[in-house]
């Protein structure tokens, strides 16, 4: 069948664009390497979509969880993944889980069924220069990810994540933390620092060096660079080596004491909106229950409320803030849309969203129109601003959807009431972006 766009890969991401552009109008040629003699280390069949691990979408709550918000808005958008994630549903509380065969036979034979979609099992190692939609995961093929590479930069395409935890701004106790740069270089406000006296510092260490860690996976051979090493590695090679590198308190002048603190962790912020805030160095591997605990220790930091925790993982994602165009366009080759966990999403629903975004974006462009990106007030205009240059560049790491994205309520709220402000709005949003 001669084709109008291309989608390579058939993952969450790749088959929720392949269904949005089919569902349109639109042929689409969806290629994926699985049942065409390839796979990943991480997928075991030939389905479309297949869940790599847990079968859970996580909370379908759409009231105060901005993951159970996305459903929402992905359901009222015709969204394939959704639709068979609900009909295949299985018993989890608040949570969206499915039957993960059921489900991915499920996308696969809608895909099958669909008279606009060819489904080709084959691997596609260049860049095709027609209209296409690149979702190939955290798992690209080699070859792909050379030529991807080629395109944005090799220093732009990352192949493996360091991820820092990153923590709610209003959560974080400034009585305690304050704002300084080292040494006073830049702005002033450039930093949130986190004093520790001797004592804190060891307890911190040893607790660090005993805290349970999550093991690699066998095939994930993830190297550790100088520069983003785990910090409890960095423990391990002596108790003062964090204390000379990420924890150093030299020039910072405690306001409380007028002098250095024997350590200190900084936090540097994260997005434009400035709601969070990234601690600085301390990708780690430890589990995420020690995690909350042990950096819940840090002074000003007892009460943090964490947008992400930190972790180390194979990894494909490209630097998306500065790359891709707010209609996920590669800006320098703008006939290649990227989508899904490889634009530094993550999570099988966030991937599935992006991927709904940039079909919707492309069937729009077939057409001749633009598509206006929906609002920030939503959990996917959220996601795709972050994504698209909401998020620092540089220090670039993948994000799954939370309230932190969303731009901050104005005005004086209850805590209790701010999640519930922040989906409202949103339905309120979306509703007229779609009445638009
Ligand atoms: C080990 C592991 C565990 C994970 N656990 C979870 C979890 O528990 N919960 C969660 O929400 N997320 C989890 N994730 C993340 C989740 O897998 C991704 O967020 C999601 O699958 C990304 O969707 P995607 O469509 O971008 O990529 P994928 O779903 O990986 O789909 C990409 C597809 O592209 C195909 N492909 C790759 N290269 C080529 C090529 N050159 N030509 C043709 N086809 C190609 C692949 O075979 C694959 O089918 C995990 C990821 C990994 C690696």
């Amino acid at each position: 069948m001669e084709h109008d766009i291309h989608v390579i890969g058939g993952g969450l991401a790749g088959s929720e664009a392949a269904w949005q552009l089919a569902e349109a109008g639109w042929r689409v040629r969806l290629s994926e390497m699985r049942g065409g003699g390839d796979t990943t280390p991480a997928h075991h069949g030939d389905s479309l979509a297949e869940l790599v691990c847990s079968n859970s979408f996580r909370s379908d709550d759409a009231e105060s969880n901005a993951v159970g918000l996305l459903h929402q808005e992905m359901r009222a958008l015709g969204s394939l993944i959704l639709r068979e994630g609900d009909h295949h549903r299985v018993p989890a509380g608040s949570a969206l889980a499915m039957d993960r065969d059921g489900f991915s036979a499920g996308v696969t034979a809608a895909l099958e069924a669909h008279p606009n979609v060819t489904i080709v099992r084959e691997r596609v190692d260049t860049l095709p220069d027609t209209p296409a939609i690149v979702a190939t995961g955290p798992l690209t093929a080699p070859a792909l990810s050379e030529r991807i590479a080629g395109e944005t930069g090799r220093d732009a395409l990352a192949f493996f994540d360091a991820i820092a935890p990153i923590v709610h701004r209003d959560s974080i106790d400034l009585d305690t933390a304050w704002f300084q740069s080292r040494w006073n270089k830049g702005d002033g406000t450039d930093y949130i620092n986190c004093p520790l006296d001797k004592d804190q510092y060891h307890a911190f260490v040893d607790a660090l060096l005993a805290g349970e860690k999550s093991e690699y996976r066998e095939w994930e051979n993830v190297p550790y660079f100088e520069g983003c090493m785990p910090i409890e590695v960095m423990a391990e090679r002596g108790r003062e080596t964090l204390r000379f590198g990420p924890m150093k308190g030299v020039g910072l002048d405690d306001p409380r004491t007028g002098r250095w603190p024997y350590a200190a962790v900084q936090l540097r912020q994260d997005n434009a909106h400035g709601t969070l805030w990234n601690i600085v160095g301390f990708q780690t591997k430890l589990k995420h229950a020690e995690q909350v605990r042990l950096f819940r220790t840090i002074p000003g930091l007892e009460k943090a409320e964490f947008a992400r925790l930190g972790g180390l993982h194979r990894n494909t994602f490209i630097r998306s803030p500065e790359l891709l165009d707010p209609q996920l366009r590669l800006r320098s080759r703008p006939n290649l849309r990227f989508a899904g966990q490889i634009t530094g999403c993550e999570g099988y629903v966030e991937s599935a969203a992006i991927g709904l975004l940039a079909g919707r974006f492309a069937a729009a462009e077939l057409r001749g129109e633009v598509m206006a990106p929906p609002p920030v007030e939503t959990a996917l205009g959220a996601l795709l601003g972050h994504i698209t240059g909401g998020a620092a560049a540089e220090s670039y790491q993948p994000m799954n959807v939370n309230f932190g994205l969303f731009p901050p309520i104005p005005g004086r709220t209850k805590k209790a009431d701010r999640k519930k402000l922040y989906t409202d709005r949103a339905r309120a949003a979306l509703a007229e972006w779609i009445a638009a």
